[in-house]
């Protein structure tokens, strides 16, 4: 098979954590044709992407010393790895090159201090050096170990329109310009170890794709590479069942379908964002999230075809606010419920969840807290004439509130879910406050107070056996 696989910050955190690194990599190129995805050495006292774009930011606030304040420290956080990880040789060929790039940063911030100005373009240039360095450390270490690998910019790969700080790739220039520069590496069994998050322009300007964007890169690459399976390490062992910290017995998902993912990212499980892997759920490419810290762990896999069962997981977005509109003349008007969405996202709040009673008598639409007094503004600014005709008659505000779904694309079809669920609730003795499930049956949706919130999550879990 061929697979692409991305390491994230922590996963190459530390000397210990590249040495796993290395391990993994030699025992999946045994069997398998691999190329490695980097993302930046996000160390605990020392997180890259971040100590960078802060002192680009210092240096347009005149701070024209930052980086060279810092470049030592990201110097030596890469060299003491090195030290472990790869032979003499090589560090005496990786010192002078990361210095080098260290060198023109801090000219570089020089400059922005001068200006006083940082463009969105420099910025790129500046929080894609991390990738750019530890790529050129993982190289230095797998070669040290054996396995034959060489660093690869994927400024040289991967083309993106010139939205700098969140750019998306061009995918023909990309697929041409990965697999002449890639495949003849695999063919020769040399090990590319490319940078995530960063890309250029087809004129060749660096720009990134977002914070968080190497799962990003290693999912274009997967696409364009035409990849048997794209794996992403991280520090847990897959999807689980339900936040570790709220359900101590939560358990890791062996199978998910790309939809269940979709729904369980949206309501805030830490798993790949959707968009992330858009390109490999086009493609129908299998995922997998593995255990850097325990790879024999075979983590969860994510495709097409739903695993058992119905329900499959449980989640929740703290922080939320129930906004009800209602009153005795919303019933038949048309058009009321497109003008209530219209001022909800005039006021830039972001709608969670809606639902509206087939009696018409009331809206209810959940938004982040922080977005509620906007949308109640504007909503009021809107209705004012229904509420002088006393068509509408409030407004009204629940918060915090919380939304608590159960995840499962086998729901749907499977009757008796939601009578087991509201069962459990009622057993429970917490109240419900709204309730959602779009035709997909993809999740039910509950609304509960923020001091129930925890507890349904538990309830379900135990209830649906997950
Ligand atoms: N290093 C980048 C960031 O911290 C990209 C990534 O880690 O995915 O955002
Ligand atoms: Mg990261």
């Amino acid at each position: 098979m061929r697979i692409v696989m991305k390491f994230g910050g922590t996963s190459v955190g530390s000397a210990d954590a590249i040495r796993q690194v290395a391990e993994i990599v030699a025992e999946s190129r045994r069997e398998h044709e691999v190329v490695v995805v980097v993302s930046a050495m996000n160390a605990p006292d020392l997180r890259t992407t971040d100590t960078l774009i802060n002192a680009a930011r210092a240096a347009a606030e005149g701070d024209g010393d930052a980086t060279a304040q810092v470049a030592p420290r990201l110097l030596g956080l890469h060299m003491r790895a090195a030290a472990e990880l790869a032979s003499p040789a090589e560090c005496a060929t990786l010192e002078p090159e990361l210095r080098a790039m260290l060198d023109y940063m801090s000219d570089l911030s020089r400059s922005i201090a001068v200006l006083g100005e940082l463009t969105p373009r420099a910025l790129d240039l500046f929080s894609g050096l991390g990738e750019r360095i530890n790529a050129r450390l993982i190289a230095a270490a797998l070669r040290s170990a054996g396995i034959p690998a060489e660093a690869v910019d994927a400024t040289g790969l991967i083309v993106t329109d010139d939205r700098y700080g969140a750019a998306s790739p061009l995918r023909n220039e990309t697929r041409e310009r990965a697999q002449t520069r890639l495949l003849p590496l695999l063919a020769a069994g040399t090990v590319p170890v490319v940078t995530g998050f960063i890309g250029a322009t087809v004129a060749g300007v660096p720009t990134t794709l977002g914070r968080g964007g190497s799962d990003y890169s290693c999912a274009i690459l997967g696409d364009v590479l035409d990849a048997d399976e794209v794996w992403f390490w991280k520090e847990v062992d897959g999807v689980l069942t339900a936040n570790p910290r709220v359900v101590p017995e939560a358990r890791t998902l062996p199978r998910l379908t790309y939809s269940e993912m979709a729904e369980l990212a949206y309501y805030g499980a830490n798993v790949l964002h959707p968009k992330t892997v858009l390109p490999l759920v086009q493609r129908q490419i299998p995922i997998r999230i593995r255990n850097t810290f325990n790879p024999t762990h075979p983590g969860t896999l994510i495709t097409r075809e739903r695993g058992e069962g119905a329900a499959k997981a449980v989640t929740a977005i703290k922080d939320v606010s129930l906004v009800t509109v209602g009153g005795p003349g919303m019933l038949g008007i048309a058009g009321v419920a497109a003008r209530i969405f219209g001022a909800v996202a005039r006021a830039g709040a972001n709608i969670l969840l809606i639902s509206q009673a087939s009696s018409e008598q009331s809206v209810c639409l959940a938004v982040p807290q922080p977005e509620s007094r906007a949308a109640v503004a504007e909503l009021r600014r809107e209705l004012a004439a229904e509420f002088s005709a006393h068509d509408v008659e409030h407004i009204e505000v629940i918060e915090p509130a919380v939304i608590v779904a159960l995840v499962g694309s086998g729901m749907r079809g499977t009757p008796g879910i939601a009578g087991r669920l509201f069962g459990a609730m009622g057993e429970a003795r917490i109240n419900i406050i709204a309730i959602a499930q779009g035709s997909t049956e993809n999740n039910i949706s509950l609304v509960v107070s923020a001091a129930d919130g925890d507890e349904a999550v538990r309830v379900i879990h135990r209830s649906f056996h997950l």
